[in-house]
């Protein structure tokens, strides 16, 4: 008997990929035939068809497997005859390190040491908010500048974003994250995403000391060195069948995101989240929200409701986006 299931790609290396199946639970909402290896972790390598098609399965792609009774009794790699059949619909897509389908983005800086550069924090969050990703922001080392982060978690709670402050010292606002990650990532992707120095590494081995992530920076920095791609796990962050996962990655910076899908100037209003209420209210239609009378942005700003640092953020990307062509983000 051949079987027919979704799974999500954990890992793939080599032309092997391995993939965790839906539960049982999950397959029925798609399927009405039985799935043998429900909840499974499974290995396979793609179909030569993707090849042909230049599409690649990516960590991260929900995927259409079938296997057969034979694959049930020929559980090793090699032999089984499991195979990719299909890549399901993408929601977005990662050049470096190349992922796909990521939900949650823990966009983090520190409070201090190194102080954050707010306009890179806020292009972050546009880039990941024109992708589809939720952005959730981390304020770290709030020992080290208790108020600061106060006020830096008061200025992305008012965007309306989640805002977590902690310290992976002394281990104050631990406890929330960490329950964030247990309890709101159902089945959905993240990663990290901040500048180094910031104590990613710290406060991912104090969140998730059993995942042994390849955090360690030296050993990142030599293996960039060496590889010209970097190879992206998930890891589940519990053991609940419908758990979050995680992608070891380095964490992102800004520069992997340059050749990510990007966004016009006209777009970037709509990619800051508590202006969108604003928009076309404005005096003039064509209003650029950087200078005009009667900007309904502007005076939102000047009446507190919106921050005055994301609108820096915004002037300062929008100059940017001004000078830069379409085609140098290609
Ligand atoms: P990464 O490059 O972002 O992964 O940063 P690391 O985790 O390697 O941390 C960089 C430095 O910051 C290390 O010296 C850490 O000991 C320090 N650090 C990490 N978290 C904290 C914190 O919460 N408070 C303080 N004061 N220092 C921290
Ligand atoms: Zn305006």
């Amino acid at each position: 008997m051949e079987y027919r299931t979704h799974g999500k790609i954990l890992k793939g290396v080599g032309g092997l990929y391995t993939i965790k199946l839906d539960s049982l639970d999950a397959h029925k909402q798609n399927f009405d035939t039985p799935s043998p290896l429900a909840s499974t972790l499974i290995s396979c390598s793609a179909s030569g068809s993707f090849r042909h098609n230049h599409i690649k399965p990516l960590v991260g792609d929900s995927v259409e497997v079938i296997y057969t009774d034979h694959s049930l009794e020929v559980m090793d790699t090699k032999n089984n005859d499991i195979r990719i059949s299909a890549i399901l619909d993408r929601r977005n897509e990662l050049i470096r390190p190349p992922m796909a389908n990521l939900d949650v983005m823990f966009i983090s800086m520190a409070a201090a040491s190194p102080a954050p550069v707010l306009p890179t924090i806020d292009k972050l969050i546009c880039i990941a908010e024109h992708n589809d990703i939720e952005p959730v922001i981390i304020i770290g080392k709030c020992d080290l500048a208790p108020e600061y982060a106060k006020e830096l978690q008061g200025i992305y709670q008012k965007a309306g974003y989640d805002a977590f402050v902690l310290s992976a010292k002394t281990g104050e606002g631990t406890d929330a994250i960490r329950d964030y990650v247990n309890t709101r990532l159902g089945g959905k992707t993240s990663a990290f995403a901040g500048a180094s120095g910031i104590g990613k590494s710290t406060l991912l081995n104090a969140l998730f000391p059993n995942l042994s992530l390849t955090t360690n920076t030296i050993s990142i920095k030599i293996q960039r060195g060496r590889h010209t791609t970097r190879h992206v796990e998930l890891y589940p962050i519990n053991d609940a069948d419908n758990c979050g996962y995680i992608a070891d990655t380095p964490g992102f910076s800004l520069l992997d995101f340059e050749r990510f899908n990007f966004f016009d100037k006209e777009d970037l209003a709509y990619n800051m989240r508590e202006f969108r209420d604003y928009i076309g209210e404005c005096r003039y239609t064509k209003c650029t929200h950087t200078k005009e009378e009667g900007c309904a942005i502007l005076e939102a700003v000047k009446d507190g409701k919106i921050s005055k640092s994301r609108h820096d953020s915004f002037l300062e990307i929008y100059a940017s986006l001004k000078n830069k062509h379409k085609w140098d983000y290609k």
